[in-house]
């Protein structure tokens, strides 16, 4: 294999090429510094300046107010559903979850363990392919908090708009959409999201907390759970994926460079109508998700039979078009197409798909 192929995993996933090749030059030695990033300590003032950048990059393309503190965590966006009941969810109060997929009901089962859940609204009889109206949630006024996740990479599902929740914490899973578009911050306390779609490599998870959430963290969680310890060490209370925030903090400079979520958001949307609009097209393909909860990140879609699934992916990858197969416990198709995926792979796989049709429709 010469040349790059159109990558449509949905994570780890696709980085920017520009990113790639940066990383790449100075793999060996960073400018000025005569070590490779892989070999510097955390503690060093290099690493100082890289982790300060990847933060002030992210608050800027966030608009991060200063009562909002960024983290750069380990374990996963998995290991948050059980670090956000441990730290936020009382013996004596009960959190709420809304479930619009997959993975919602992950962070569910991990609180359950911690406390009381209540599920405010579960989208799982109609096959998960779609978000709930606000007037659908059952949300109890007194939660400690209210999770949602605002993409389900699993089935494709995404949120247009935040739940609407009063004085109630709202904690998100972004892990699949975050820095895909701009983000109204004073409406989420938490938000978290594992860093290998839309931000880098696997094995460093964002999490922005607000402030005032950290006083109602319980005395006696063991202190790598406790998010206090994160706040107090800056993310350098134990050795972090130093490699990760570095791809990071080059991910969020070629956003910025790009015009910021604003820009992002636009050419993302543009992106995901030209396979959405081929899916339309035709009754030969169905989309999962219904018009107006459609993921412009993760897009999934069925054929006929599973057999022609089947047959798609093994040819798209024949094709150069790699990582199409839905997720095991769905099947179809899913093209996830992140920030980073070029919009001529989109157009490649919609000329793949009329192609696919035209031989076996
Ligand atoms: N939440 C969502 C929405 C995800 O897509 C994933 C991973 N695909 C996870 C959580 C779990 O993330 P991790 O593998 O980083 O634990």
């Amino acid at each position: 294999m010469s040349e790059r192929i159109h990558n449509f995993s949905a994570g780890p996933a696709v980085l920017p090429l520009a990113v790639l090749e940066e990383a790449q030059r100075d793999l060996v030695m960073l400018p000025g510094v005569g070590m490779s990033i892989l070999e510097i300590s955390h503690r060093s003032k290099t690493f100082d300046e890289i982790i300060g950048r990847a933060e002030s990059n992210l608050r800027e393309l966030l608009n991060l107010p200063d009562n909002y503190h960024v983290l750069f965590l380990q374990g996963g966006a998995s290991l948050q559903f059980s670090m956000i009941p441990m730290n936020f969810l009382p013996k004596d109060a009960s959190a709420d979850y809304i479930l619009t997929g997959s993975w919602g009901k992950k962070a569910l089962k991990e609180a359950k363990k911690a406390g009381a859940t209540n599920v405010a609204a579960t989208m799982a009889d109609g096959n998960f392919t779609r978000v709930p109206d606000q007037d659908e949630l059952k949300l109890d006024p007194e939660a400690a908090y209210v999770h949602f996740t605002s993409n389900e990479t699993i089935e494709g599902v995404e949120w247009k708009q935040e739940p609407e929740v009063g004085d109630v914490p709202l904690v998100c899973d972004a892990s699949s959409d975050i820095l895909s578009r701009p983000l109204p911050i004073e409406k989420y306390a938490l938000i978290y999201a594992g860093a290998q779609k839309n931000m880098g490599p696997s094995g460093v998870t964002l999490v922005i907390v607000r402030d005032d959430l950290l006083a109602r963290i319980p005395e006696g969680l063991h202190t790598m759970l406790d998010y206090r310890t994160h706040v107090e060490a800056k993310s350098l209370y134990n050795t972090p994926n130093t490699f990760g925030i570095y791809i990071i903090m080059l991910v969020t400079k070629w956003l910025q460079e790009k015009g910021g979520l604003e820009a992002m958001y636009a050419e993302n949307e543009a992106k995901a109508k030209i396979l959405y609009d081929a899916i339309d097209a035709t009754p030969f393909y169905r989309g999962h998700a219904d018009a107006d909860s459609r993921s412009l990140m993760n897009v999934t879609f069925r054929l006929p039979s599973e057999e022609l699934e089947k047959k798609f992916a093994v040819e798209a990858t024949a094709a150069g078009l790699d990582g199409l197969k839905g997720h095991r416990s769905v099947g179809g198709i899913r093209a996830s197409i992140y920030n980073a995926f070029p919009r001529a792979g989109v157009e490649a796989l919609v000329s793949f798909m009329k192609e696919f049709e035209r031989k076996n429709g």
